[in-house]
């Protein structure tokens, strides 16, 4: 069976990594789908998202990283995938996937939402406030895999 796991994914934290590894254990193929709209101004541009996805998941065989623009049931159509995989840290994180996940049902009958919970090493990852530490030049290796380091190191030396 085939599953999308989408989300914005600005940055890639080791808790999204933690729910796709465990989603490319269960599925036979999973997609990473990057959004390219999102609601919230993003802080990396789509192809910068794309490609540190990509790099963090290479030991990943049955994993594909795949970019879409629109409404994620359209994407999951196309793909001819019935399911969608989302993170669930908290307490906190239910009620809006709750509300996303039945919109989405609203929208298409025909695709349906799983949600995983992290291993509790990551459940307090969460990507905004990896960019603010990123701004105040924390060390991340402990939140973010190495492709994302480097992105913000590239980012950051290009501003300055
Ligand atoms: P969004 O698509 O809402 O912008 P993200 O791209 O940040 O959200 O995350 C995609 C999915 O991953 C969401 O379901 C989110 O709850 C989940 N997620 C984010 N951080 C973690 C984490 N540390 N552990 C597990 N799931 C997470």
């Amino acid at each position: 069976m085939k599953a999308i796991y989408p989300g914005t994914f600005d940055p890639i934290s080791l808790g999204h990594l933690n729910i796709l590894e465990k989603a490319a254990r269960i599925f036979d193929e999973v997609i990473l789908g990057v959004a390219d709209y999102t609601a919230k101004e993003n802080y990396f541009s789509l192809s910068e998202r794309v490609d540190m996805c990509q790099k963090s998941c290479q030991h990943l065989e049955n994993v594909r990283v795949i970019s879409y623009k629109g409404l994620v049931v359209d994407f999951a159509k196309e793909q001819d995938c019935k399911l969608l995989i989302r993170g669930l840290r908290a307490v906190s994180d239910f009620e809006y996937e709750l509300s996303l996940a039945l919109h989405n049902v609203k929208l298409s009958a025909y695709i349906e939402t799983m949600f995983l919970v992290p291993s509790l090493r990551y459940m307090y990852l969460s990507s905004s406030m990896i960019r603010q530490l990123a701004e105040l030049n924390a060390d991340l290796k402990d939140f973010v895999p190495t492709a994302v380091i480097e992105a913000f190191q590239q980012k950051m030396h290009r501003s300055t």
